[in-house]
């Protein structure tokens, strides 16, 4: 069994990093959908643009994801009645987008159109208002517990890679492996600054999946991170299918190739602190067959819809797409363009990230608040009661350290805080890696952040002094 998505089992070519300061009209935070997609439908502007990433293209979020690009989502029963038909249209334009996308540019994504589920193991009635709100807009069939309709699945990998192309053959420059730490405001000019060099820029558009940077927008106050494992196994038959629920437990699958994908073990990232005891859970609900698992996290937000615009003057952010963001990352990239180009979207008020909220959502800030708190507070108390069997935690002059004893006795050693916010790291034994249970940092057993909000490592280097970077806001 590997322990790592699917899609990330192949070998990828990064280009080079950043090594000189330089200027531009738009800069592009974060390579996943959100950004290159946000590239490509600049491409054909005057602008100067260029992306930096602070991995390689094909390791964020977008390709730990099922890969569906579909309208039936279980999302359309928690959003607020005003918004819905607006909200499904943007869906379903997203929808076309990436088709158009994939066909005129030919890129070879393993792309196809499959019939797509929405069902229920118990909520008929919600189920027929379903029926109806698709009805205004796409030919849906509905038949004892389900509704179906069409949608299509691809590798969300090889559709990255393929935008990457397309950025690099229009001039738009790509830098990998290069992270952001800081960005500031002076007047008319926005830097952004890596630990060596700085990006003088026009316009940012801030798509790094949880905009960290950002204190205005109090994202954790409106927001909370749910994760999933999610599972491949080999099969005789490719049904040509893909679905989810609506129920409170979620179900969700497709096919790949003769792979069967399908999720299990979904909760708010802060709920399941018991790695061990999660782990075995995990192997009792998992098949023997299991080929490929990995977790992936997405931002859910208070009202269910993402934050895409203007946060700053000439900043723009687009995050908090509640597990739907091939279509959400690429309504966005379409919004960002043109707000940039100073165009109307018919979007932008929907998904604007200074909108107002519902005085009945408000009375979910302090669930998403103790969350968080909770899981601070918790693994600061409970680090020293091991849940693991390979993993003991230790202080050294007053800093408290995680240790990892690989299967050849070798013992990886990182600072166990994250950077982001300090709260002390659990191991995931799933996929051999540190874990912060706040806000879904990941580390692999170096102490390397694979995985943000953290923008710094927790590499652990005896005899030097610790100097935990602090998180940098904008000015
Ligand atoms: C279990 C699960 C299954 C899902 N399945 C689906 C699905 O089938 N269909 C669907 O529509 N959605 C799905 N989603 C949701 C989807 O995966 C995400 O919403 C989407 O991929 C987010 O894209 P993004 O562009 O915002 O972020 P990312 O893809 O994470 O891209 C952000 C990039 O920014 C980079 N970055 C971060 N910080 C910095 C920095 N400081 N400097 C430079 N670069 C930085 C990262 O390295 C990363 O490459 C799923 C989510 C989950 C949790």
């Amino acid at each position: 069994m590997k322990n790592i998505s699917i899609w990330q089992d192949i070998e990828l070519e990064a280009s080079p990093s950043l090594d000189s300061d330089i200027t531009v009209d738009v800069l592009i935070i974060g390579a996943g959908i959100t950004g290159l997609s946000t590239a490509y439908q600049l491409k054909n502007t005057n602008y100067k643009i260029c992306i930096v990433d602070k991995n390689v293209v094909g390791k964020s979020v977008t390709t730990k994801s099922t890969g569906k690009i579909t309208f039936m989502q279980d999302t359309l029963t928690k959003i607020d009645s005003k918004n819905i038909d607006n909200y499904l249209k943007s869906q379903i334009e997203a929808y076309n987008i990436i088709e158009n996308i994939i066909k005129e540019n030919n890129i070879d994504c393993d792309y196809e159109k499959v019939d797509n589920y929405l069902f229920t193991n118990k909520d008929i009635k919600t189920l027929e208002k379903l029926e109806k709100t698709l009805n205004k807009q796409i030919k849906v069939e509905k038949k004892d517990n389900y509704l179906k309709s069409i949608g299509a699945v691809f590798n969300p990998a090889k559709y990255l890679l393929g935008l990457k192309k397309i950025c690099l053959k229009n001039n738009i420059k790509i830098y990998e492996n290069t992270t952001i730490i800081r960005l500031e405001k002076t007047d008319e000019t926005l830097y952004a600054y890596t630990n060596k060099n700085k990006i003088k820029a026009k316009y940012i558009v801030l798509v790094p999946h949880y905009p960290v940077f950002l204190t205005p927008l109090f994202l954790p106050m409106k927001s909370y991170l749910e994760k999933s494992y999610l599972c491949a196994e080999k099969i005789e038959e490719n049904k040509k299918m893909s679905g989810i629920n609506i129920d409170k437990k979620v179900e969700s699958f497709r096919y790949y190739n003769n792979y069967y994908i399908y999720l299990t073990e979904s909760s708010k990232i802060s709920d399941k602190l018991n790695s061990s005891e999660c782990f075995n859970n995990l192997l009792k609900n998992t098949s023997k067959k299991v080929d490929y698992i990995w977790s992936n996290k997405d931002i859910m937000t208070i009202d269910n819809m993402p934050y895409i615009g203007f946060i700053k003057e000439n900043i723009l952010i687009a995050t908090g797409y509640n597990t739907w963001g091939m279509t959400n990352g690429t309504i966005a990239s379409k919004i960002i363009c043109d707000l940039i180009q100073n165009k109307n979207n018919e979007y932008k008020d929907l998904f604007n990230p200074n909108r107002s909220i519902k005085i009945t959502d408000y009375i979910k800030f302090p669930i998403y608040i103790s969350g968080t708190l909770k899981a601070f507070a918790s693994t600061k108390l409970n680090k020293n009661k091991s849940f693991y069997k390979n993993v003991k935690f230790e202080e050294r002059d007053g800093i408290s350290l995680g240790i990892y004893i690989d299967e050849n006795g070798k013992q990886h050693i990182v600072y166990n805080k994250c950077p982001h916010m300090k709260c002390s790291l659990l191991f995931n034994e799933v996929e051999k890696l540190w874990e912060c249970p706040c806000h879904g940092s990941k580390f692999d057993l170096d102490g390397k952040c694979i995985e943000g909000p953290s923008n710094f490592n927790i590499t652990y280097k005896e005899d030097s002094n610790y100097d935990m970077n602090p998180v940098s806001w904008t000015k």
